[in-house]
């Protein structure tokens, strides 16, 4: 660098009368040239040793090139090692191109390409499988998550946390996106009883033992902070920064909406009751029987001293109904039960410490 400004033109191609533009354009560039070479006084210390930033992507070619260089500019600013990591979920564009393309250049980009698109849990998840720091950022390549976030989760990290979720408090996504997703996080949040606001952000930080112990299959990449938390981590969220698609565009359609909630059941059912499903069958049970009884109670009194027919009645079949459901229930919670007394699986406990 040093060598090319010397050898570089001083005076003899500033031009020496009239043009004065063009001589203070030069200066102000080599001076700049100068500066982004010396290391930045402003370095941001991190208690981390390797960051690895994982994006999964499907068809993404426009942004690729852009995200990965506002990723390393932003990088260069923190005290730690990293890698970035691309997962190709699929991409039948040029997308597996251009990252190969960035990874001829740079030795700390690595990438997975999936014959087929899987999706953006299995994407995550055998991403997690593949970095090697001990904090992890997930983030979409899509550039509506801004690379200059990093630092702060990382800083919240340090702070304490396990787990740290993006917010996306100002969002630039369509109208219905919008506000469905703001429904679908205030069920989750009443439900899952987790205090955060954006379950679903692409940007979210790790520290590594969060990933080596949650699951994503399926589409759970929706519930990555209730499967942490459920596991005793502690997760909490900071406000990012959101950008409109400059590309492309959404992967997701509207049948997101209803994908979101069967799987909503499915992971409070797999985080909560999973080791005792009697106590949600039990329950469910209990109620629905009770209720059949107490109709065929009081039909049967009517009948008894009464004597008032029960061929008229329709009652008479919800009292049956809700007491033949409330023994299915009960039947399917003892099976659970059994299950789960079989085939207990010891990798779902987290130990924090040992001797
Ligand atoms: N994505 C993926 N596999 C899929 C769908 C999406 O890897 O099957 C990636 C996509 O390329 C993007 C991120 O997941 O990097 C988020 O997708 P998108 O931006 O379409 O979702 P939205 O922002 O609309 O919720
Ligand atoms: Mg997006």
């Amino acid at each position: 660098m040093d060598k090319m400004l010397e050898n570089s033109p001083k005076q003899e191609n500033t031009p020496k009368t009239g043009n004065k533009r063009y001589y203070y354009r030069k200066k102000y560039y080599q001076k700049n040239r100068n500066r982004e070479d010396r290391p930045s006084q402003n370095i941001i210390k991190v208690n981390c040793k390797k960051v690895s930033i994982l994006i999964p992507l499907l068809n993404e070619e426009e942004s690729l090139k852009p995200l990965y260089a506002e990723i390393v500019k932003v990088i260069k600013t923190i005290n730690c090692d990293y890698e970035i990591i691309f997962v190709d979920d699929g991409s039948t564009d040029k997308s597996l191109e251009i990252i190969k393309d960035i990874a001829k250049t740079d030795n700390k980009v690595k990438y997975i390409s999936f014959k087929k698109n899987y999706g953006k849990s299995a994407a995550l998840h055998f991403g997690f499988k593949y970095v090697t720091g001990d904090s992890v950022i997930t983030m979409d390549a899509d550039l509506q998550d801004d690379p200059e976030e990093i630092p702060n989760l990382l800083l919240k990290l340090d702070e304490g946390f396990d787990m740290v979720s993006g917010w996306k408090k100002l969002r630039f996504d369509p109208f219905i996106k919008k506000y469905s997703s703001r429904f679908f996080n205030y069920v989750t949040g009443v439900m899952s009883g987790i205090k955060i606001h954006d379950f679903n952000c692409g940007l979210k930080a790790y520290r590594k033992p969060v990933i080596e112990n949650i699951n994503v299959y399926g589409e759970l990449h929706r519930y990555i902070p209730v499967l942490a938390d459920w596991k005793g981590f502690l997760v909490t969220e900071i406000v990012v920064k959101h950008h409109p698609r400059r590309y492309g565009k959404t992967k997701f359609g509207i049948s997101r909406f209803f994908k979101g909630f069967v799987d909503l059941i499915t992971v409070l059912f797999t985080t909560r009751y999973i080791r005792r499903p009697m106590h949600l069958f039990g329950f469910l049970g209990f109620f629905t029987s009770l209720l059949g009884f107490v109709i065929s109670g009081y039909l049967t009194y009517e009948k008894v001293f009464f004597d008032k027919p029960l061929s008229n009645r329709p009652l008479l079949f919800l009292g049956m109904l809700l007491i033949i459901v409330g023994v299915q229930f009960f039947a399917v919670g003892l099976l659970g039960e059994i299950m789960v007394h079989n085939f207990r699986n010891d990798e779902e406990f987290v130990i924090k410490d040992k001797k």
